[in-house]
């Protein structure tokens, strides 16, 4: 196989039309301006700009057809683009079917990816990549640069471009480069994350609990900065007045008045809550 002779695609273009908003489809996904000279098409693919997010699939997993149930009714030439991968392409392929192909190959390797890529060897690969940063990192600062991981919000092809996944705010954000927000999602799926996290459970981070707090010359002014204080008020004032009740009553009826007390606090909680929200909103400034 000859790479040399495919035709390049015209990066600059793309990024052109996708700075203009051009709807998500099929023609943007993974398509590569490369053109230098490789022996292994899936090198040339991986090497390809903007095909960072994509690890090597093991050519052992490609040939073992089981693997491959049910794809070749989803890809358009589905055989020819399968022997483009596996380097085995008939040569004298005219250059017009020969790209055609290309864009089939291209697709059906992403199917094969987010298969791929669920299993425990694809899985280790992803894990290198995720340690490498080659996803970048969460764009939120209370994240501390945490490394994200790719996922789909759909496992359908041509639905939804991929999105990173952030572990520690457990949030998804779109890829910085307009290359990478041209995946098509359904190359990760929608499980990938989740799946490595259940087999490297170590790599969960604490669950991140620092919170931004609007301020204007100092002062919370937000209304949810109100709630928060609030809710704070209510838990303070009810373990005050359980501990108090506690120390008043005989050890014996102790286990009595504690569910009574509950009831009542409940009742008392309703009806504070009415005073209490209106002097809140009053004095919302320390
Ligand atoms: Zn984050």
């Amino acid at each position: 196989m000859v790479s040399s002779k495919r035709k390049a695609f015209d990066s600059e273009d793309m990024d052109e039309r996708l700075g203009h908003q051009i709807p998500f489809n099929m023609e943007d996904c993974t398509s590569g301006s490369d053109s230098d000279y490789t022996k292994y098409w899936i090198d040339w693919f991986l090497g390809t700009k903007g095909n960072e997010y994509f690890c090597e699939v093991d050519e052992d997993y490609i040939l073992d057809r089981f693997n491959l149930t049910g794809l070749n009714t989803e890809v358009q030439y589905y055989s020819q683009a399968l022997d483009l991968i596996t380097d085995n392409l008939d040569e004298n392929l005219d250059e017009e079917m020969r790209d055609i192909v290309e864009k089939s190959a291209r697709h059906l390797y992403g199917l094969i990816h987010a298969r791929f890529i669920i299993t425990t060897h694809g899985l280790t690969k992803m894990l290198e990549k995720f340690k490498k940063c080659d996803f970048g990192r969460c764009p939120r600062v209370l994240c501390h640069n945490h490394p994200l991981l790719p996922v789909a919000l759909s496992d359908v092809p041509f639905s939804k471009s991929v999105k990173l996944f952030c572990c520690r705010c457990e949030d998804v954000y779109n890829p910085k480069s307009t290359r990478h927000a041209s995946i098509d999602g359904a190359y990760f799926g929608c499980s990938f994350p989740h799946m490595l996290f259940q087999v490297y459970p170590q790599l969960v981070p604490p669950k991140s609990t620092d919170r931004y707090v609007p301020r204007i010359f100092g002062f919370k002014l937000h209304d949810v900065a109100k709630l928060h204080r609030y809710q704070d008020m209510i838990r303070e004032e009810s373990h005050a007045r359980i501990m108090a009740g506690i120390e008043g009553l005989p050890s014996a009826s102790i286990a009595a008045a504690s569910s009574s007390t509950q009831q009542g606090l409940a009742k008392q909680k309703a009806s504070e809550g009415n005073n209490a929200t209106e002097s809140g909103a009053m004095a919302d400034v320390n």
